[in-house]
């Protein structure tokens, strides 16, 4: 493994201004569970790492107009958030069935986000949550919806420099049900397909329909069409069983250790005809 610097600033400011006067060559590292691995891997060689760990200003998870989590929330602080159990639901089950206890005290949700793996289980909560992203780097601060973060596999629109300071979650509407789910080879697995699903009910009729799947194309994807379909409607079987039909559709997934792609469709197909039912029961 090739050696490389480490440098711990305390400051935004400081971290990307490091990032910058390294010219690209250095990495930032927030827990470091896909980052040291893809270094002893030997897929990546920066000459520096650039810990995010000491900058306060991306830490806290606060849950007053909608909520907000500094990127360097940890996922054993999502799990364990009893306001993230009651209002996202959605969110505190991806975070419950990453990986393990010991990979969930280090790995943080912005780290899940930006290593943009198609399998994040961050990605589909937050795409039905339509989170919003707050980035900032030596041009200044602006923020990306969640939808237009991802650009392939490992790819954001990120420039080198700008580090993921906020994820913010608008404020849950009534009537809100929203699940997700997961299925991988073995219990603590990267997911072979995951898939997240948000209604919102009025009188029976589905008046919201948010819907995302992962790990079945380069990116976490939202499902537009298939809300449209299901918006204005009453959720009853029939509908179910055509989504999960046009689901397959619109799902282009690879074959790989984990699964072929024909699996990957009609399993996707089934997670988000399941995640829409368990919705729809919450939201009651
Ligand atoms: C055993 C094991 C099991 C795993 N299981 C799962 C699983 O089930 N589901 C799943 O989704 N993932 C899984 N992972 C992958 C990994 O744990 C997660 O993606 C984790 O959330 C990464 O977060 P991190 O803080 O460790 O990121 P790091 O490894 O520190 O960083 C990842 C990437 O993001 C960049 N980065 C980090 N934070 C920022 C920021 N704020 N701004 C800009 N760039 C940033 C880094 O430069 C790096 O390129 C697993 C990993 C391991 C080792």
């Amino acid at each position: 493994m090739k050696k490389f610097d480490y440098y711990q600033p305390e400051s935004l400011k400081e971290a990307y201004g490091l990032m910058e006067k390294l010219n690209g060559e250095a990495r930032f590292i927030a827990g470091g569970t896909d980052v040291i691995v893809r270094i002893k891997q030997g897929a990546l060689h920066p000459d520096a790492l650039i810990s995010l760990r000491r900058i306060s200003a991306l830490k806290g998870l606060g849950n007053e107009d909608g909520l907000s989590m500094g990127s360097m929330t940890l996922f054993r602080d999502i799990e364990r958030d009893p306001a993230i159990a009651r209002d996202y639901p959605a969110l505190g089950e991806a975070a419950s069935v990453l990986a393990n206890p010991q990979v969930r005290n280090v790995a943080t949700i912005g780290g899940n986000l930006c290593n943009a793996a198609p399998s994040a289980d961050a990605a589909p909560p937050l795409m039905v949550l339509e989170a919003t992203l707050t980035i900032e780097g030596p041009g200044g601060q602006r923020e990306v919806s969640i939808e237009d973060f991802f650009r392939g596999p490992g790819e954001t629109c990120l420039e080198h420099t700008e580090v993921v300071t906020r994820i913010t979650i608008p404020k849950k509407r009534k009537g809100t049900g929203m699940a997700f789910l997961k299925i991988g080879r073995v219990a603590q697995d990267i997911a072979i397909a995951n898939a997240a699903a948000l209604i919102v009910v009025e009188n029976g009729v589905c008046r919201k329909c948010r819907l995302s799947a992962g790990a079945v194309a380069p990116v976490p994807l939202r499902l537009k069409r298939i809300e449209g379909i299901v918006e204005g409607r009453k959720i009853e079987p029939d509908l179910l069983d055509r989504v999960a039909e046009m689901v397959q559709e619109d799902v282009s997934p690879i074959t790989d250790v984990r699964s072929t792609a024909q699996y990957r469709k009609t399993v996707s197909g089934i997670l988000v005809k399941r995640a829409i039912k368990e919705a729809l029961d919450r939201a009651g």
